[in-house]
């Protein structure tokens, strides 16, 4: 089966890649495609995912999955939340994003390191363009100051797992393949996002 993965997020297209290799699935960037980017203007990770995972299908006409993902600090209220990707601005840049995530935390009232992963994966084909096929997952984790590792990508080395006494850089990738937020989705009920579904239509 052919399924389009609508990112150019080098990092995620890899993780997907191993996350999906024991499956019967041949994994079809939307790069590879010439698929012209969509911008992420919905107000949640399902609402950007569907809107990603929309726009891939209506120009290729095959199965396609989106990933939204983003990192929430308890003491940033929530941020950098969907920003996860542009917290410093644009173009991207995981080393600015995680200096900036520090400073703010730095700044914060807030006592609490308390963040969590959050990725919501859509699912699109012409039996689901009405209604994507959902999933949803959440890795709890923490920051720490002390970044450390060179595995993952992103906020990867300061998000630390104290079940493993280590940040998700310093984690196999292997072993982050198996228990990241992108490895245990679970499917959510149809998205009844109305106005927003039909937007691309
Ligand atoms: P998106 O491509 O708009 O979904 O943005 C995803 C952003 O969230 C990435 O660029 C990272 O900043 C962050 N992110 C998502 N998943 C991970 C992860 O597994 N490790 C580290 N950062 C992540």
């Amino acid at each position: 089966m052919k399924i389009v993965l609508a990112s150019s997020n080098k990092n995620k297209i890899k993780e997907f890649k191993r996350i999906l290799e024991p499956l019967d699935i041949e994994l079809i960037t939307q790069t590879e495609l010439g698929v012209k980017e969509v911008p992420e203007t919905g107000v949640s990770f399902e609402e950007n995912s569907i809107i990603k995972s929309k726009n891939a299908y209506m120009q290729t006409n095959l199965p396609t999955i989106a990933d939204d993902s983003g990192i929430e600090v308890d003491a940033l209220n929530g941020e950098p939340g969907i920003f996860s990707a542009r917290y410093a601005g644009e173009p991207s840049d995981d080393e600015e994003n995680n200096k900036l995530l520090l400073k703010n935390l730095k700044n914060s009232d807030s006592q609490s390191k308390l963040a969590r992963y959050q990725c919501v994966i859509s699912y699109v084909d012409k039996h689901y363009l009405e209604k994507p096929a959902v999933f949803h997952a959440i890795w709890e984790g923490k920051i720490t100051f002390n970044a450390k590792g060179t595995n993952g990508f992103g906020y990867d080395p300061i998000f630390y797992l104290d079940e493993y006494g280590c940040t998700s850089a310093e984690l196999d990738q292997d072993i982050k393949n198996e228990i990241s937020h992108r490895a245990i989705v679970e499917e959510k009920p149809p998205f009844e996002g109305g106005e927003l579904v039909n937007w691309l239509k």
